[in-house]
């Protein structure tokens, strides 16, 4: 007799089925919420990119001023792969603050050395202390304060 009970009590869960159009209402609340949600995701498909550009960035020179310079550059290079996988021009201040062959972060002092040259134009020598890579920035005079 104690087995018929919960067949018996399976037709009451049954019964709740017809419950279903409480449910809808929570499928129109689901509908409400789906536009907010595909916003963020339009924002976030964009911004995830950058956000992780930015991460590594940041990552990287911090772990250059520790002292950590292999997983600096590991994740510099990372972060210059995402920036060609997802199509994006990383910053100038970034570009000119990474090394084109090692992918080390330039920080004068440390892992660079600036010196400015007056040969023809003057320009701003920057050297990588890990792979001798030179880069060359012309520097504007500006006439009016002279
Ligand atoms: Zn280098």
């Amino acid at each position: 007799m104690n087995v018929d009970e919960p067949k018996t009590n399976t037709p009451t869960i049954t019964s709740t089925g017809p419950e279903k159009p409480p449910n809808k209402p929570t499928a129109k609340q689901s509908k409400k919420n789906e536009p907010k949600s595909s916003k963020k995701e339009k924002t976030a498909g964009i911004s995830d990119s950058n956000k992780t550009l930015n991460y590594l960035y940041q990552a990287s020179n911090l772990l250059t001023t520790q002292g950590n310079l292999v997983l600096a550059r590991h994740y510099n290079k990372s972060s210059k792969q995402i920036a060609l996988k997802t199509v994006q021009r990383l910053n100038k201040s970034i570009k000119r603050t990474t090394c084109k062959r090692c992918c080390a972060v330039l920080i004068p002092g440390i892992t660079s050395t600036n010196r400015i040259s007056d040969n023809r134009e003057s320009h701003l020598v920057t050297t990588c202390k890990h792979c001798k890579k030179v880069k060359r920035f012309p520097i504007k005079s500006d006439k009016n304060i002279q």
